[in-house]
């Protein structure tokens, strides 16, 4: 299994033309691997080629040493204590807070509420704004390229208020038809959430246009930003969008900490998602006040040593720049699809004209899972299955795909490797 396979051809000219990086941000893409320890592992003897960052991101060196420095030298918890660990904790986790706000746009921290992770600010919006707004006979509207942390949650919030669910179609190449979607947008639309990037496609939607749509109709518009933050450039005010929601994990941060923005108008109006501790003003068996936003939501002791090393992560993208890791990323794109495009008897999957670093294929004759099973044994992690996109499986008559993702640290040289790996797949099925 282990004898070299030469890669696919393709000439070197080809290679150059894949989409050469916009505008002047570049980033020295060997410092950046050199920050994440993980790259230097070896599964199997092999160096690890890390292809599944969409599911979750390895994470550089300061962010690990924010975490563990945290324990070490400054926890506590939060906003209760008087002593002095408390205080440092908790001018730390409100520091983390308006890293996050200015990272994505954000023009007042307290519009950011820290939560476990994309699917609990979902759950949040849907829980508290929805229950508030949404009543019978009213729809909310979704599309049908959603995960499924965006889908569950407002079938949820459908069936105990009486309301239906909408989902506009996509196109064959996963985009979704502006006309199709505004045709969707009615009286009884009170809300439409959209993922503003495909974890299983990798297509970016029209925000602007979609947003625009939804605004000239009244519709509050929540964008699941989980795989558009590592990517790109986010800047919520400017979108104008009502909701923004993303995980840290996918970010380059750690696992169990996300943020939901969400203008501070409708926070405010907004009832308690938990209640507990932290959450509230003051408290009597007759009646509990609640606090302003982000406290409101922010109940029980929160994921401290998460947030703060959050805060570190978005220093550190900001650092190298999200215009230079867009661009580092959109040349790497490029490249992967045209030496995937020149593999016999494979299918990508998600062909929308604006894309991220997603490459989800199918290869005639081959199951994702046994192509996943043998590339890892290659030392290349990719992922497969329906990624919790299952009605995009259905959209393209797939049980399940391939998924090779990209991320600021990726080279050409592991898309090459990938490439190779697949020409011995074919080779095994033949
Ligand atoms: N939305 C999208 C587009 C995703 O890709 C994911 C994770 O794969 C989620 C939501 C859920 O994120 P989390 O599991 O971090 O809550």
């Amino acid at each position: 299994m282990s004898e070299p396979v030469k890669s696919p051809a393709l000439s070197s000219e080809a290679r150059q033309e894949a989409r050469a990086p916009q505008g002047g941000a570049t980033l020295d893409v060997e410092a950046v691997r050199r920050d994440f320890p993980a790259l230097a592992l070896a599964p199997y003897g092999k160096p690890l080629v890390y292809l599944d960052s969409a599911a979750s991101a390895q994470k550089p060196e300061v962010v690990i040493e924010t975490e563990a420095r945290c324990y070490r030298e400054f926890y506590a918890n939060v906003h209760r204590g008087v002593h002095y660990l408390s205080a440092k904790a908790t001018v730390a986790y409100e520091d983390a807070r308006r890293k996050t706000a200015r990272f994505i746009g954000a023009r007042n921290p307290n519009e950011i509420i820290f939560v476990r992770g994309t699917t609990e600010g979902i759950n949040l919006v849907a829980s508290s704004y929805g229950r508030r707004h949404v009543g019978a006979g009213d729809e909310v509207l979704i599309t049908t390229m959603e995960h499924h942390s965006n889908i569950v949650p407002w079938q949820l919030l459908c069936e105990e208020k009486g309301a239906t669910l909408k989902v506009a179609p996509i196109n064959d190449r996963g985009e979704v038809e502006l006309d199709e979607l505004e045709k969707l947008m009615g009286q009884r639309t009170r809300l439409f959430a959209t993922v503003h990037v495909s974890n299983a496609l990798g297509t970016i939607n029209p925000v602007r246009e979609m947003i625009a749509l939804a605004h000239a109709r009244g519709i509050p518009v929540l964008l699941d930003g989980a795989q558009a933050v590592p990517h790109m450039p986010v800047d919520v005010a400017e979108l104008d969008c009502e909701f923004y929601v993303f995980s840290g994990h996918k970010a380059f941060g750690p696992s169990g900490i996300g943020a939901l923005y969400g203008k501070l108008e409708l926070l405010q109006e907004m009832p308690p998602y938990q209640g507990g501790g932290e959450m509230i003003r003051t408290v009597s068996f007759e009646k509990t006040e609640y606090a302003d936003p982000p406290a409101r939501f922010e109940a029980g002791t929160p994921n401290i040593a998460g947030a703060i090393a959050l805060g570190t992560t978005v220093d550190y993208l900001e650092a190298i720049g999200m215009d230079a890791v867009w661009a580092h990323e959109e040349n790497l794109l490029g490249y992967g699809t045209a030496l995937l495009e020149n593999q016999p008897g494979l299918r990508l999957i998600g062909t929308a004209r604006e894309k991220v670093g997603v490459l989800s294929f199918v290869m005639d004759g081959v199951h994702p899972h046994d192509i996943g099973t043998i590339l890892d044994r290659e030392g290349i992690a990719v992922r497969t299955g329906h990624h919790c996109a299952q009605p995009v499986m259905d959209r393209f008559g797939v049980p399940a795909t391939v998924r090779a993702s990209l991320a600021l640290y990726n080279i050409r040289e592991e898309l090459d490797q990938l490439a190779a790996a697949l020409a011995k797949v074919r080779e095994l099925f033949a």
